[in-house]
């Protein structure tokens, strides 16, 4: 039955008022996003574009449940001034669901981009990580991305570059860069593995295997090779005697990566710049933490000091390569652990905290 010209004005105001009430929620999700990101970050944060594309994704979604809103309602409207006020149209039911679900999506995505600028660094940019494609760069690129990073006029300031490189290693970022290089490197593996002639992998030993993080921070990222290390974690500690006492922590990724080589039947080697005098403890360390069942490992001679240690590091190995094997993959967090070739793929990882001629 038609309804009467008052049905029909009911209808249309009620029609209005929902429709009001409805811009004033988007404008609520609309802005309330930006203005929540504006207070907890930075602008510089905006830079990343993962973050961007999180972020539009949550306002598209937003955006998308207004709009099967304004359709929701539109249906019962077209009801209403019959007088029947069916609100359990099918249309009505469809485009109420797919407004609760875009609502949803839309909230959830937005909860993962606020957690990731909660848990991201301090100052905004993310030290990067130097990645494989990063392996010719110079010897000193990882710290002048660092400075570039930090939008600050004049010279880097040491203190703040020591709680950018803290945060990049406590807030997940290194792990996160260490592992992308780390699958990339474990994907190589599987595929050569079984075609390569007596296929092997060279490994680098310090932050590639075994990471000295509790020293470097103790030493806050300054360098002394002799002294003692009886005063963690404070500090200082020296080099030579940290090394002795075997503290070393597994590199998770390389674990996880020498035992997927291993169980390929990969020969490993590892390759160190670590001097032959502290040959047990090294080994010692690196069955202690998990690394069992390699080849050799390779160290620098006693007192023996070259200007790069790819002087070593490449000799040993071209001498694997003679001894029969086909070096599938090469890994190491220094370029001087890659440059120099023999190997089919060399993988660097990132290591913003020192760097090795
Ligand atoms: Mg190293």
């Amino acid at each position: 039955m038609a309804g009467t010209p008052d049905d029909h004005k009911e209808a249309c105001k009620t029609f209005l008022d929902q429709t009001k009430q409805l811009i004033t929620l988007a404008s609520a999700f609309l802005f309330a996003p930006a203005g929540f990101v504006a207070l907890v970050k930075d602008t510089a944060a905006l830079q990343h574009t993962d973050k961007i594309a999180l972020f539009i994704a949550a306002e598209s979604c937003f955006i998308l449940s207004v709009i099967f809103g304004y359709v929701t309602m539109g249906t019962i409207a077209g009801t209403q001034h019959d007088g029947s006020n069916d609100v359990y149209r099918a249309a009505t039911r469809g485009f109420s669901l797919a407004q609760f679900g875009t609502y949803v999506i839309g909230l959830v995505v937005f909860g993962v981009l606020a957690l990731q600028f909660w848990f991201a660094p301090q100052h905004g940019a993310p030290v990067p990580g130097l990645d494989a494609e990063s392996a010719n760069a110079p010897a000193n690129s990882a710290a002048l991305a660092v400075s570039a990073s930090l939008a600050l006029p004049g010279p880097v300031n040491l203190g703040d570059l020591e709680a950018q490189l803290t945060a990049y290693h406590d807030f997940g970022g290194y792990e996160r860069d260490l592992r992308a290089v780390i699958d990339e490197s474990e994907q190589y593996v599987k595929q050569r593995a079984n075609s390569a002639h007596r296929p092997a992998i060279v490994l680098d030993i310090d932050e590639t295997a075994l990471s000295n993080w509790e020293r470097i921070v103790a030493n806050h990222f300054a360098y002394f090779p002799d002294g003692p290390c009886d005063h963690l974690p404070q500090g200082p500690c020296g080099e030579l005697a940290w090394e002795r006492a075997a503290r070393d922590s597994a590199v998770a990724p390389t674990l996880e990566l020498f035992n997927v080589a291993r169980a390929l039947n990969v020969t490993i080697f590892f390759v160190t710049g670590r001097d032959e005098a502290i040959r047990q403890a090294t080994e010692v360390n690196l069955k202690r933490v998990g690394f069992t069942n390699w080849q050799q490992v390779i160290m620098r001679p006693t007192g023996k000091s070259t200007g790069s240690a790819a002087d070593y590091k490449t000799p040993a190995r071209k001498s694997i390569e003679d001894a029969g094997y086909t070096i599938i993959a090469n890994i190491g967090d220094q370029p001087s652990d890659l440059v120099g070739g023999h190997a089919e793929r060399a993988f660097l990882l990132p290591d913003p905290f020192y760097r090795i001629p």
